[in-house]
């Protein structure tokens, strides 16, 4: 059997997999089987935020792997406690953080903190969580609930669990408040949705309103967190203040790890949530190299130049060509709206074969999510090679 086979054979069959076998990559740069050369404007799905085999990264987990991987949070754990306090402190929020390993984990802790405040800070119950339409929490049965997008919400999986409703638009979360509602959990981009961004003014009034109610607003920053707008978390661009702030994607530069921050320091006792793998050495000592790297990244100012040029590079083809409808995004989480999912199948297979990885979000919208570490070389690279792909779509 050839991989592709062993892997359908083997492997259930959940995604829509491209069959090409990566073998190495450096930076924003991957190399196939081949040696066919790729520019990699998906890092990972905003999980490479510092590119490839960033040598800072594979030094502090080899170093850490030849002491101790894991323990287990019954033990202290050095690298833990450390990324807590760096997490805290780039975030400027008075906090405190628990570790998962994913993003869809760490918005169940979101939600687990959110039941527990609404069951023990009001005279009546207190479960109800809002959210958005057009927005991406997770795969879990619960975070596929929150997802505000009725095609997840399929009856093979139900009955899913009671308290969510989500709504078209900010406008449309008041209507929805009632006596029974705990929080409202917003991405600020919204990322599988489209690259959406909300608009500043109207979350700002909207925190300003839950925190009035005592009603908790939660971040979902599993994709937006961790310098992919500019700033450490989108909630420092959109300068709100949330009661609770989940991270995931970019956080480990690979490794897997979830957290959720909370200013509700205290809602937690022994025994109320765990994770046995959660904030282990290996993912923490991961999470500090990558923190480390990209806070010097953001204050010599190499990433807002990164973004900007970015920017410049991609607003300048979507002007060259009529299939672009429309740009959005922020940062470097950006994307193009395209008539059609078709189109947008050909641009991706297109650039693949002039060695380019680029994604869908939603469906009509082309995505791009490059390392936040980047090179301005392997932008005007990247482009290039997109501008050939479109040769014939376009
Ligand atoms: C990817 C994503 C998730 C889910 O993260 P997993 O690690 O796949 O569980 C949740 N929320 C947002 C905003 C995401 O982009």
């Amino acid at each position: 059997m050839n991989l592709e086979e062993l892997d359908k054979a083997y492997v259930l069959h959940t995604y829509a997999r491209n069959y090409t076998n990566f073998v190495r990559g450096e930076g924003a740069l991957l190399w196939d089987e081949e040696g066919k050369e790729y520019v990699d404007f998906a890092s990972g799905i905003a999980v490479n935020s510092i590119g490839h085999a960033h040598p800072k990264l594979i030094e502090a987990i080899t170093k850490q792997v030849q002491k101790i991987i894991h323990i287990s949070n019954l033990q202290l754990i050095e690298p833990q406690a450390k990324l807590a306090q760096k997490i805290v402190e780039l975030s400027g929020y008075d906090m405190r953080v628990f570790f998962a390993n994913s993003g869809a984990e760490a918005n169940e802790g979101a939600i687990k903190i959110a039941r527990k405040y609404g069951q023990t800070h009001f005279d009546n119950k207190r479960y109800k969580v809002i959210t958005l339409e057009h927005s991406f929490h997770g795969r879990t049965i619960t975070t596929v609930k929150a997802t505000g997008q009725e095609s997840f919400h399929s009856q093979n999986f139900a009955p899913y669990p009671e308290g969510f409703s989500y709504h078209n638009g900010i406008a449309k979360v008041y209507d929805a408040i009632d006596d029974e509602t705990v929080a409202v959990m917003i991405e600020l981009v919204q990322g599988e949705g489209g690259v959406e961004p909300l608009d500043k003014k109207e979350v700002q009034e909207l925190a300003t309103f839950l925190k009035e109610k005592g009603i908790l607003l939660i971040v979902d920053e599993v994709q937006t967190g961790v310098y992919r707008t500019g700033e450490f978390l989108a909630s420092n661009l959109y300068e709100i203040e949330p009661d609770i702030i989940t991270l995931a994607k970019g956080l480990g530069g690979g490794v897997p790890i979830g957290a959720v921050m909370t200013t509700h320091k205290d809602i937690f006792s022994a025994g109320d949530h765990g994770s046995t793998f959660g904030g282990n050495y290996l993912s923490t000592s991961a999470g500090l190299a990558v923190c480390e790297v990209l806070q010097e990244h953001y204050e010599s100012g190499y990433l807002n130049e990164t973004l900007i040029y970015f920017e410049e590079q991609l607003k300048s083809v979507a002007s060259e060509y009529d299939i672009f409808i429309q740009d959005v995004g922020l940062g470097l989480m950006r994307g193009l709206r395209v008539p059609s999912s078709e189109i947008l199948s050909t641009i991706i297979k297109n650039s693949m074969q002039e060695g380019l990885i680029v994604l869908k979000a939603g469906r009509n919208t082309l995505r791009f999510l490059p390392s936040l570490t980047i090179t301005k070389a392997q932008i005007d690279e990247g482009f290039r090679r997109f501008r050939k792909a479109l040769q014939g779509v376009a």
